[in-house]
């Protein structure tokens, strides 16, 4: 098998509310997609993720914070902010989230595919330490670096982040581990407000990547593109993680980028490419935002389709 799609049921135990864009149809519409593209769905390594434990949590996130999130799932649920919200299954939603990225980087260190998919919610990149914040509750993506340096002696970790929106939450996460650098590529002036180039984290290891909204697709490619090649500078990563939000697509509710699938197609190729040269191929991705569903389930598969690509042939990177 080339690569593994990690989910688990319990992501869609979280439930947000009537009207809200971060809902379990965006997950649905995933495997509906997949099955569509038989193909594909033959060359993928379907796994159920396990959860993460509080410990695991704790490698990004202070112990309180999670208790207290656990705490409140119990007691029936309740929210973050405006737009976060803890339910009843929240809980288990949001450690089999996390779960998900730790097995994914567990097999790319061991035996398993060399590539990962996770695809999970809620979504994780604007959680900070103590924390949740933009529907995310845990920093799926940060913990999972943390976690490869500790448990698999990574020492460099690359997080690239492609979400409309700053991913703010995995700045705050790692920039103060200079071994794991940051690119985030993402709308400005726009929700959170956070990211603008200047912001280079204490240790120069963040590549903020701000950009208008509306710009030809084109911009977005060579802007994101670049940003990685310039943290990549001397610094070698040993795993390579996405933040693969996909409300960076043309049409999104939530943004003003207007990538299609053919730039999805690009940027995951891109990746794959550069995995290849720096670590072997070990790349992890997992999902973010993007609330368009049947664009999302179409994008995920895109995105699945180049994590195939490089080694065995399938297309070309580069
Ligand atoms: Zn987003």
């Amino acid at each position: 098998m080339q690569l593994a799609f990690l989910s688990h049921s319990d992501c869609g135990r979280h439930d947000t509310g009537w009207g809200h864009p971060e809902h379990v149809g965006r997950l649905r519409a995933i495997p509906r997609a997949l099955r569509n593209d038989f193909e594909l769905f033959e060359l993928v390594e379907h796994r159920e993720a396990r959860h993460a434990t509080a410990d695991e949590l704790e490698m990004a996130h202070d112990a309180r914070y999670v208790e207290m999130v656990r705490q409140l799932a119990e007691a029936g649920g309740g929210r973050l902010d405006a737009d976060t919200v803890v339910s009843e299954g929240s809980w288990a939603a949001a450690t089999a989230g996390t779960g998900a990225v730790l097995d994914a980087v567990d097999l790319v260190f061991g035996d398993g595919p060399r590539r990962s998919f996770c695809a999970v919610r809620p979504p994780g990149h604007h959680a900070l330490r103590s924390s949740g914040m933009g529907f995310c509750l845990f920093g799926n993506v940060a913990i999972g670096a943390h976690y490869a340096r500790k448990t698999h002696g990574a020492e460099r970790v690359l997080i690239v982040d492609w979400d409309v929106h700053h991913g703010n939450g995995t700045q705050a996460l790692v920039q103060d581990t200079p071994d794991i650098r940051f690119v985030s590529m993402h709308q400005w002036p726009w929700y959170p407000g956070t990211g603008p180039a200047t912001d280079r984290g204490p240790h120069g290891s963040v590549w903020n990547v701000p950009m208008a909204a509306g710009l030809p697709r084109e911009a977005y490619v060579t802007a994101f593109l670049s940003a990685v090649d310039s943290a990549t500078v001397g610094f070698t990563p040993d795993l390579v993680l996405i933040s693969a939000g996909f409300d960076s697509l043309a049409g999104d509710p939530l943004g003003g980028f207007t990538l299609e699938m053919d730039d999805v197609d690009r940027l995951t190729r891109e990746m794959v490419s550069r995995a290849e040269q720096w670590c072997g191929g070990r790349l992890v991705s997992s999902l973010e935002g993007g609330y368009a569903p049947e664009r999302l389930g179409e994008a995920c598969v895109v995105h699945m389709r180049g994590l195939t690509s490089g080694e065995w042939g399938v297309g070309g990177g580069g």
